[in-house]
């Protein structure tokens, strides 16, 4: 059961030769979630081998060219590739207005509907939930209204230790109530106590997104406990006045953020061109958070499944 991230770009706004703007997917149980879409997605997402039409829901978190720009042709490509299905966007509000202007001028070609769900919350904000997942948006501090994103795995259902449906002959109805963490108390007065028959198969997983954003101390309880964390770090401590001026963090704050939180792993992203070698950022992060990475173009990264 897949929890992964990968990123396909992590560029900041000037484009260079071998780097793209951000995009990235997370792979959760083989649902595929698009977070940002910058220039050049729908290419990146065929180099690495992503199906566009398992993607039905994408993630904008701010309307700055650099995660948007990617975003029309993908729309197009969708519709050429007979999507008849729903697509949700969660944006800003100010998408409706991108949208409209898009669906004014090309939306005859498309064989499918589009749901703009819009990013409002100044709090931790459950923006979609299902059986399997919980997925909350955040506000980040940007120049522009700025999301997160956070992913979290739902607690599986508990299952029974074999040995003792035999062992205690139990019953479907009492195999269920104990699957569903209740404990049972039998006719004769037995109590079949639930954490005893029981075990969880797998500990829930969880990731964040934060790009773009200054740091800012109510982060950590927006992303704290997550296994695994993608922040942005746009520039060195070298140009720490530049990158707070902008909005933006250092690779130390990234790695500050990720430490406050807890967190088990670190992916870095959206390098300002002028690092041709990021690495001088992964080592600037290690020194406070040593489980840092950068979340280079194509390489994916699991969060694995811990009993
Ligand atoms: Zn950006
Ligand atoms: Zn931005």
């Amino acid at each position: 059961m897949k929890f992964s991230f990968t990123s396909l770009g992590c560029a900041s706004a000037l484009p260079s030769a071998d780097r793209f703007p951000s995009a990235h997917v997370l792979n959760v149980h083989e649902r595929l979630f698009l977070i940002d879409c910058g220039e050049g997605c729908q290419m990146l997402l065929r180099k690495w081998g992503y199906p566009f039409l398992k993607i039905d829901n994408i993630f904008i978190s701010h309307l700055h060219g650099d995660h948007i720009f990617g975003i029309f042709g993908l729309l197009s490509t969708m519709s050429m590739m007979g999507r008849t299905s729903q697509l949700r966007i969660f944006a800003p509000a100010g998408f409706s207005e991108i949208l409209s202007f898009f669906m004014d001028h090309f939306g005859e070609m498309l064989n499918y509907e589009i749901v703009h769900k819009s990013l409002i919350s100044q709090d931790m904000d459950t923006i979609m939930e299902d059986r399997k997942i919980k997925i909350s948006s955040f506000p980040l501090n940007h120049r522009v209204d700025c999301y997160g994103f956070r992913f979290d795995e739902k607690r599986p259902a508990r299952n029974i230790h074999k040995a003792l449906i035999d062992e205690y002959k139990l019953t479907l109805a009492e195999i269920a109530s104990l699957k569903s963490g209740e404990d049972i108390v039998r006719e004769n007065g037995q109590i079949l106590e639930n954490l005893s028959f029981t075990y969880l198969p797998y500990i829930p997983r969880s990731f964040a997104y934060c790009s773009d954003t200054a740091p800012f101390p109510g982060l950590t309880r927006f992303i704290s406990g997550c296994d695994m964390i993608y922040h942005e770090a746009t520039f060195g401590r070298e140009m720490a006045e530049t990158a707070h001026s902008t909005m933006h963090s250092t690779a130390e704050d990234a790695a500050m953020a990720a430490n406050a939180a807890g967190a088990t792993k670190l992916l870095i992203g959206h390098f300002s061109s002028r690092y041709k070698d990021p690495s001088i950022l992964l080592d600037q992060a290690r020194e406070i958070f040593p489980e840092t990475y950068i979340a280079r173009e194509g390489m994916t990264f699991d969060i694995p499944l811990l009993k």
